[in-house]
């Protein structure tokens, strides 16, 4: 056989055949490297041999003794062979059988001595083994008589294979070369790369096992962190206009509101209004929970970068949002000079009422006559130029691929320097995962919402209880409140009690409230009726909105009173959240009613955790803990959220002192210039969280 390589493809590999190779494949496994890369997510222990007098029924164990006999027999009723082997190690022996594996007698001959691990059962009054795992003696066992790796999801392949070509190729591991720097490895006492690599496949104790899969933790979030600090790095490198604080000004922006700012208003918008004065891009994370007023403290930022004579950009997920910010910051800065125009695929406009065509629009932000431009992707996908772009705010920014955001960035329209950028979200983020997601972003957090607010009551609804629920709603918008209803589908699907907008419009319209007036929502949807409809919310004409998701972010309809969402189980807890943070926006209580028609032990723990706590940051650590990172963020952080192989997001320990040492060896060397083969892997990464 040629000699393996890094680089030699799996179907390269000794007894690897196309079928099987595809299989691999799809787990994203093509080379002798993928392979090696490819880490069991636990073990079976098989290192414990037990003599044979010593097994018992009932149990699971392994055993090692010689094979006495081996043959295949036809199952007296039903059309199988069996195979049938009687093995001895001296103290006793015991009847193994295996069912339709007639090709084992071919394997296994009398007089091999094998290792046998499984489940022991009674048969016929004496003990057997029933399909046994099994293995002949030699010098390192790979199936049984050890720590058995366990690989993840397999496409249909059998664990033996991928052990199997694991056990081929990992002699490569000992050319591999440590990425780490000495010294790392010594102050953080780990294994050698080369060890972790064999140790994690094939460990010789459960000890040394954990050792090895630290290491290589270590490796991927340290590398992640490195990464991310060598962005900050360039961007600290990078210049950015630097935008004077108007001081005079934004006092009297900020006494002209109609309301006073929170303390961590006022804070965060300091820290923002002083990242602008550097002549260096400001890379901000805003986070605070919906309804803390995110909107009024990007208003600050953009009040002195206009003063300061520069274009601001303000980017909104869907249409919807970048119309109501839109509105929202015209009537904000109607007291100043400031004007804004609206950019998206359906609205080009600069003044609430007025309708300007799409070349018109383009031709203001262009010659800088407005200095705030409001818009959705189309801002980036068009050919929107700027005359002098220093700010960019990017709202709900996980919307957001990194793509997008530096093709923004290069629309600015100076080659010289690069935009300030905001990016603000409402979904809390714990601080391990924003450290990992977000490590190249200073974060600030809003952690109170403005005064007076009424807590949200949350109710988990029983299916019985459904008519009063109809009830008290009917009763709410008797008294001039509006209603939302949330359902995970559009239209019905063959997803078993899973409910859908027209269903339930369908329902709420024909029997339950056929006097009310009701609207309906969704995705597919043109943006003209879209707006149709939201109009009819917002001034009062509908009562009850039944919508999908697309009503999940920064909606704000302060006289709705009452979330009621349909087959919560769908939804994740930071989402439901959020959901919840579109009532509750004014002086009248408000109420988020929770339906399931799937009330299993989980999904029960998680909504009640949402009826018990109205803190997001609280609710996402719970959903982290419940659900996993990938679950929790995976859809929406896609482009952001790298994928990580073996380190987890709960990995807390592990994470502060890769972050640590990423740390250092930045401030120590800055471009890592004495470090090619970190460098290497950096850009392996880039590739990889470039990937949208
Ligand atoms: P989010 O952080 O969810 O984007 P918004 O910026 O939409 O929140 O603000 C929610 C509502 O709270 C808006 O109607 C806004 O005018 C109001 N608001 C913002 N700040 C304050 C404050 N300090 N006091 C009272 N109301 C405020
Ligand atoms: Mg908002």
């Amino acid at each position: 056989m040629r000699k393996i390589t890094f680089t030699t493809p799996i179907s390269d590999l000794w007894s690897v055949g196309r079928s099987t190779a595809s299989k691999l494949k799809k787990l994203g496994l093509k080379t002798a490297e993928d392979l090696l890369y490819h880490f069991p997510h636990r073990y079976e222990d098989y290192s414990q041999t037990m003599p044979i007098s010593e097994l018992k029924a009932g149990t699971t164990a392994t055993t090692r003794g010689t094979i006495e006999l081996i043959q295949n027999k036809r199952s007296p009723r039903k059309r199988m062979i069996i195979t049938e082997a009687i093995v001895a190690d001296g103290t006793e022996s015991i009847r193994c059988v295996w069912f339709r594996q007639p090709f084992l007698t071919r394997l296994l001959k009398t007089g091999d001595e094998v290792f046998l691990s499984g489940k022991i059962e009674i048969s016929y009054l004496t003990l057997q083994f029933t399909n046994p795992a099994y293995e002949k003696v030699r010098k390192d066992q790979i199936h049984t008589g050890r720590l058995v790796p366990i690989y993840p999801a397999t496409e249909k392949l059998t664990q033996k294979q991928i052990r199997f070509l694991t056990k081929l190729v990992l002699p490569l591991a000992k050319k591999v070369q440590d990425p780490l720097p000495a010294e790392i490895i010594k102050r953080q006492k780990l294994l050698s790369q080369v060890k972790a690599l064999e140790e994690i496949h094939f460990p010789s104790s459960s000890k040394i096992a954990i050792k090895a899969r630290e290491r290589l933790k270590f490796d991927e979030l340290f590398l992640l962190q490195l990464y991310a600090l060598r962005i900050k790095k360039d961007i600290e490198q990078t210049r950015a206009v630097s935008v004077q604080f108007a001081e005079e000004e934004t006092k009297d922006f900020a006494a002209n509101l109609p309301f006073t700012l929170t303390a961590a208003q006022k804070k965060s918008g300091w820290t923002i209004i002083k990242d602008l004065a550097r002549p260096h891009p400001m890379n901000r994370l805003l986070q605070g929970d919906v309804g803390s007023g995110k909107t009024v403290v990007a208003a600050l930022a953009i009040l002195n970068t206009a003063l300061a004579g520069y274009q601001s950009t303000f980017l909104a997920p869907t249409e919807i949002l970048a119309k109501q910010h839109f509105e929202t910051l015209t009537k904000l800065f109607k007291n100043s000079k400031i004007k804004t125009a609206l950019f998206t695929r359906s609205y080009h406009q600069t003044t609430l009422k007025d309708k300007l065509s799409k070349k018109q629009v383009l031709e203001i932000i262009r010659d800088g006559k407005i200095p705030l431009i409001v818009g959705t992707h189309a801002l980036i996908q068009e050919d929107v130029e700027f005359k002098n772009l220093a700010l960019v705010i990017i709202d709900e920014q996980h919307r957001f691929g990194v793509n997008q955001r530096k093709s923004l960035c290069e629309k600015s329209g100076d080659q010289e320097t690069s935009p300030h950028l905001l990016s603000m979200t409402a979904t809390p983020i714990p601080r391990s995962l924003a450290l990992t997601v977000y490590g190249d972003l200073d974060l600030s957090i809003i952690d109170e919402l403005p005064a007076g607010r009424k807590k949200i009551l949350t109710r988990l609804v029983d299916p019985k209880n459904r008519e009063k629920a109809y009830d008290f709603i009917r009763k709410e918008i008797t008294q001039g409140r509006q209603i939302f209803v949330i359902c995970p589908l559009i239209e019905e699907s063959d997803k078993l009690g899973v409910k859908s907008v027209e269903q339930e419009y369908e329902k709420l319209t024909k029997e339950v409230f056929p006097d009310l007036k009701i609207g309906f929502l969704h995705g597919k949807l043109k943006s003209q009726e879209k707006e149709k409809t939201m109009k009819l919310f917002y001034a009062r004409e509908t009562d009850i909105l039944v919508s999908t998701s697309v009503v999940e972010v920064g909606v704000d309809i302060p006289n709705a009173s009452i979330m009621m969402i349909e087959s919560a189980e769908r939804f994740g807890l930071a989402q439901l959240h959020q959901f919840r943070g579109r009532v509750g926006r004014s002086k009248h209580q408000s109420y988020c009613f929770l339906f399931t028609e799937n009330p299993s032990g989980t999904t029960h723990e998680r909504l009640l955790a949402l009826v018990n706590s109205n803190d997001g940051f609280a609710l996402a650590e719970k959903d982290l803990e419940l659900r996993g990172p990938g679950e929790m963020y995976g859809s929406i952080q896609s482009g952001f959220m790298p994928s990580l192989k073996i380190a987890q997001i709960t990995d807390h320990t592990i994470l502060e002192k890769a972050r640590e040492e990423a740390r250092n060896l930045i401030e120590k060397s800055p471009h890592l210039a004495q470090y090619p083969l970190l460098q290497e892997k950096i850009k392996g990464f880039e590739k990889r969280v470039h990937l949208e």
